[in-house]
């Protein structure tokens, strides 16, 4: 029996190549989506995306991209992963939650290594776009439980479960951690950023809190999958930040002093 192949080395990055990362296995999907959205936010034609769990893609880069969270149009926030310097997004989350990226295809470096599995939208497309024969497509959005390998949907249920105890675990240690330092702090200062939390910092946080979480995705996909996770992730990333505000804070004495 031959060895397997090891995986092809696929490579991407930003336009200034600050940013470099390296897919670690093949996508779980690709799809073209040719909505009104897309094509504003790309300035484009339509937007191009493969989807792979997050796990499997690597930034190699000694700079890593930054979170963004931007409202894109009125009551939509987008949240994405860009290159700090020249500002191009590289992937985000969609309502799959934090398990999988959705990643911007024409940043690979070889663009053309992939081809949409999937057209959508196909009813905004622009006329003079013509689809490959036999490519498949669907006037307006799909769910993946139907157009996805099966291979795929048992990978996504791996790369999810994984996610979700990682977080859970995460979750409980950064809770001791800020119990622990809100204790140390209390002679301190009462004025530690109070507003910015909704004074709730001291509750373990559980997924209750989180109804009107603000992590929506750009389109009107079936959102039933995976709210209370992505909720999760957003109360994560909040507490992640001001546990290094306070560290940081510390650090630099301001605590001590106060907001002047
Ligand atoms: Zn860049
Ligand atoms: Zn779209």
């Amino acid at each position: 029996m031959s060895k397997p192949k090891p995986f092809p080395s696929i490579t991407g990055s930003c336009a200034c190549n600050t940013i470099r990362y390296r897919l670690l296995t093949s996508p779980l999907f690709c799809h073209a989506c040719h909505c009104g959205d897309c094509q504003k936010y790309t300035g484009s034609a339509f937007g191009l995306f493969l989807n792979i769990e997050t796990y499997n893609l690597s930034v190699i880069s000694p700079t890593k991209p930054v979170v963004v969270i931007q409202e894109k149009k009125p009551g939509v926030k987008g949240r994405f992963l860009a290159c700090p310097k020249c500002k191009t997004e590289l992937w985000g989350n969609n309502v799959l939650g934090a398990a999988v990226c959705d990643l911007r295809v024409g940043t690979l470096d070889f663009p053309s290594l992939m081809e949409p599995d999937l057209h959508t939208f196909v009813e905004s497309k622009v006329d003079w776009v013509r689809l490959p024969e036999g490519a498949k497509s669907t006037p307006k959005g799909y769910d993946y439980r139907e157009v996805w390998p099966k291979s795929s949907l048992k990978r996504l249920e791996v790369a999810v479960a994984r996610v979700a105890q990682a977080t859970k675990e995460k979750q409980e240690k950064l809770a001791t951690l800020l119990a622990k330092q809100r204790q140390e702090n209390t002679s301190e200062s009462d004025e530690v950023n109070v507003e910015e939390t909704g004074g709730e910092g001291e509750k373990t946080p559980t997924a209750v809190e989180f109804e009107d979480n603000d992590v929506e995705d750009d389109e009107a996909f079936e959102k039933r999958f995976k709210e209370t996770e992505k909720a999760l992730q957003s109360r994560l990333e909040k507490l992640s930040l001001k546990l290094e505000e306070e560290e940081l804070a510390r650090k630099t004495g301001e605590l001590a002093v106060g907001t002047a």
